[in-house]
């Protein structure tokens, strides 16, 4: 790992400039940080600022005159985000919807997709899940009067090992196929970055009769996703980490075009899940709209969406395609990195090695003192963050870190485990 190796890299990179539209973080020496946060909260988009001031001024201007004017009626303002939002996630745009935040969304999935009987009332989830997955998931069988002793399955990885294995897994769904109702699982985990292979999972959930749904908080704007070709149930996700929809953005949901129009499926209902040419007449009964639309509650709150037009923007511009390809260089490249400037003994990295079981992230454990490194860490200018009990999770983002921030990275971290 040289400078020119960086250098060479970033010179051959037809995303570099994309870094440039991006606000970046400071660093304590008031240099530009390296930011290998996105995957908790990503950079703000500079083009965010006049998404939001837009709708700002309209509101000053035409208030509530707003929700009907052109070009962007607020009334139809979640509808900007179902073609960008069905691109990013392999789906038909009327299977996607930005609506709520992600723990809302699943809750509000849970209700139509688990619908426990005597015989069926098992919910599968991963160890250990993200704990808001976990509470929602217990919560809702302490709602169906089950127990999470009984009715919980988590299953994690074996003994010595940091990652999932698909067949563990599929062994799992095929054991509790008489009791199966749910699997919950994640696109990318939160932890470890394993990219789950979700094929197979969806195929024996449903052999064995249960429904599937996926958290992908991590996993979208991060990793290719098929989710109608998966024959995924349904969807949720924050917007926040890859997506760069700002803190608390508003998240998204998919439900499959199979259960568009299932209006037998129960649901919690609220006025904008109604049919839009309907909804004014304010009739009594609740007739849902055909597709994800259709499990929205409330207008959509547009100040906390306008940031993610921006960059859904940049996006389409980028190419997933592109930035996949680039993500798995700049996430090589780190792994190389590290490998080359710390001693075997002190660097575990967790996250797998192949290319399709992984996005941008790497999750550390460096030993001894990896909680100090990672406070030198953030002293020299890199921003990473820390799980306890002894994870550094670092993610460089294809739509704004450069090869050459890499190599600061990983120069700061060797440094940093030396001293
Ligand atoms: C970030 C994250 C969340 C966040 O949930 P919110 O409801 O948006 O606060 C949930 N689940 C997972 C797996 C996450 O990584």
């Amino acid at each position: 790992m040289t400078v020119d190796d960086a250098a060479a890299l970033d010179a051959r990179d037809p995303l570099a400039p994309f870094a440039e539209e991006f606000h970046h973080p400071l660093d304590p020496a008031g240099r530009r940080a390296v930011y290998l946060c996105g995957h908790s909260l990503g950079l703000q988009p500079r083009a965010a600022a006049a998404c939001v001031e837009r709708e700002l001024a309209v509101w000053r201007d035409r208030a509530v005159l707003g929700h009907h004017e052109e070009p962007r009626p607020w009334v139809r303002y979640h509808e900007r985000f179902s073609a960008p939002l069905g691109e990013l996630c392999g789906a038909m745009p009327t299977e996607v919807v930005a609506m709520n935040s992600l723990t809302v969304n699943l809750h509000l999935l849970l209700v139509s997709f688990f619908q426990p009987t005597p015989a069926r009332n098992r919910i599968l989830i991963e160890k250990p899940a993200f704990p808001s997955d976990r509470y929602a998931v217990v919560s809702q069988l302490a709602f169906h009067g089950l127990e999470p002793a009984a009715h919980l399955i988590e299953v994690a990885p074996r003994p010595g090992e940091q990652c999932l294995r698909t067949e563990d897994l599929l062994a799992a769904i095929g054991r509790n196929r008489e009791h199966l109702a749910l699997v919950l699982l994640p696109g990318v985990q939160y932890l470890t970055g394993q990219c789950l292979e979700v094929a197979p999972l969806v195929a024996a959930a449903h052999a064995a009769g249960a429904r599937i749904g996926l958290d992908l908080a991590h996993a979208i704007g991060n990793v290719p996703l098929r989710l109608h070709d998966w024959d995924v149930d349904f969807a949720v996700w924050c917007s926040y980490k890859y997506l760069n929809g700002g803190p608390g953005a508003i998240g998204g949901g998919f439900v499959h075009e199979r259960h568009a129009r299932r209006v037998d499926l129960p649901r919690f209902a609220g006025w904008w899940g109604h049919d839009p040419d309907t909804r004014f007449a304010m009739p009594a009964e609740f007739t849902p709209v055909a597709g994800a639309q259709g499990w929205q509650l409330s207008n959509p709150p547009v100040l906390a969406a306008a940031p993610l037009l921006a960059s859904l923007d940049l996006f389409r511009r980028a190419g997933l395609g592109r930035l996949r390809e680039k993500s798995l260089a700049l996430t090589g490249f780190l792994r190389r990195s590290l490998e080359e400037a710390l001693p075997r003994g002190r660097l575990e990295i967790l996250t797998p090695r192949e290319p399709a079981a992984h996005g941008c992230q790497l999750s550390l454990r460096l030993r001894p003192g990896g909680r100090r490194v990672f406070e030198r860490l953030a002293a020299a200018g890199v921003v990473a963050d820390w799980r306890e009990p002894d994870v550094l999770r670092l993610a460089p983002t294809p739509a704004y870190n450069s090869f050459g921030d890499v190599r600061r990275a990983a120069i700061a971290l060797a440094d940093a485990a030396r001293s």
